[in-house]
């Protein structure tokens, strides 16, 4: 079992900062998630893990010993990548045994003895014997997983393993990582650019952008909580509708509507760390009015003769295009110069051109900063 320590851990290349003062702990067994777009630095975050890049500054330990400067071999760590990286010519059995006795000394039974209980465990006994190419890409990368866990690592390193199978497979395998971890409960950092991978596999999840962390926490308190606008953003499809309104008096106002915010204790839902929701509301420096991003979910937003229960504040919006997404209706709305989606019944009947009256549930939403895209409620 072990725990992963990352201390203001930084990778440049020439003039790129791929990674730029990251702190962070997997605990003990955990399944942490890195998620974040093309470029945000994920992938080298993980290869500074697993000893396949050198940090130019800061400190990587397991548990109490610092590896910042170990080699790969040494680190007792297994990655797993996107293709498999799995010799063609060498069957599934020796691609899962190549280099163990050499670099591990184990001895031939004990190689056995492994290889025998991950083929169980994944159920690739059938693939032992067959080589790469007569294996799908779901046996490959189940072979290259086999591989990963016959070595009995301290840490798997998992750098987007699902991307190349098609999207059933996808899902299947998700479920059986999910399974695997809770069998061996390694300590995994899996990275991937997929948010629902991200919000379906980790026990927590890691968002990043552009080099830094954005935030750390459990799949649905990132959802519901997210600290800046970048992570409201990025979680969540269809993405949460940001619109341009002034805070006045605890009220959201547009020129097209006006919703009042609820001014409720810090903890009953709200972005509010401390104090109540109406003290966060009031900027001192930018007195009773100030500007705000507000961002809401299109499934937080509502036909208002859908939602009777969720009472009398209202505004009427435009609709301008309906999608049918077979469970829902998304329909993309307009008031005054913003424009938003709104999830609504599947069979609703709203009509391009027509009105509709929206309602929305007050503790679901969220305002940002314009300018830091800080969560300020
Ligand atoms: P992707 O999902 O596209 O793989 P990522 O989030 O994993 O992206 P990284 O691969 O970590 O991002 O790259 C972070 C930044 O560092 C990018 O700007 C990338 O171009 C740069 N970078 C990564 N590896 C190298 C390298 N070997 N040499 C120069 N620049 C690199």
């Amino acid at each position: 079992m072990t725990t992963i320590t990352l201390r203001n851990l930084r990778k440049e290349f020439d003039d790129v900062v791929a990674v730029n003062g990251v702190d962070l702990t997997v605990r003990d067994g955990e399944f942490l998630v890195v998620v974040g777009p093309s470029g945000c630095g994920k992938s080298t975050t993980l290869r500074l893990l697993a000893g396949l890049e050198t940090a130019t500054d800061g400190e990587i330990r397991m548990d109490d010993r610092d590896v910042t400067g170990t080699e790969p071999k040494d680190r007792n760590v297994a990655m797993v990548f996107q293709n498999y990286a799995l010799y063609p010519h060498m069957t599934g059995r020796r691609n899962i045994t190549f280099g163990m006795n050499a670099t591990d000394s184990f001895t031939d039974e004990e190689i056995d003895r492994r290889v025998a209980e991950a083929a169980e465990t994944l159920d690739i006994t059938d693939l032992l014997d067959r080589k790469p190419q007569a294996m799908s890409g779901g046996e490959r990368q189940r072979v290259a997983l086999g591989r990963a866990i016959v070595r009995d690592p301290d840490a798997f390193l998992m750098d987007e393993p699902l991307s190349n199978l098609d999207a059933k497979l996808r899902i299947q395998m998700r479920a059986e990582l999910t399974r695997l971890h809770a069998e061996l409960g390694t300590t995994t950092v899996y990275v991937t650019h997929d948010q629902t991978e991200a919000m379906t596999l980790g026990e927590r999840v890691v968002v990043m952008d552009d080099g830094e962390i954005q935030q750390v926490d459990p799949p649905q308190a990132l959802y519901d909580f997210p600290e800046n606008r970048f992570v409201a953003e990025f979680i969540g499809d269809p993405a949460m509708n940001m619109i341009d309104v002034a805070v006045e008096g605890g009220v959201a106002v547009h020129d097209a509507f006006r919703i009042p915010l609820p001014t409720g204790e810090a903890g009953d839902g709200k972005n509010v760390e401390n104090g109540t929701a109406a003290e966060s509301l009031a900027d001192p420096e930018a007195g009773d009015r100030r500007k705000a991003v507000l961002g809401v979910r299109p499934e937080d937003l509502h036909p208002a003769r859908d939602r009777p229960d969720l009472g009398e504040t209202t505004f009427d919006a435009t609709v301008e295009v309906t999608e049918p997404l077979g469970d829902s209706l998304l329909v993309h709305c307009s008031v005054g110069d913003a424009t938003f989606k709104m999830g609504a019944e599947p069979r609703s009947s709203l009509e391009p051109g027509g009105t509709v009256s929206v309602t929305y549930d007050p503790e679901r939403l969220h305002l940002f900063e314009p300018e830091t895209g800080e969560a300020f409620y």
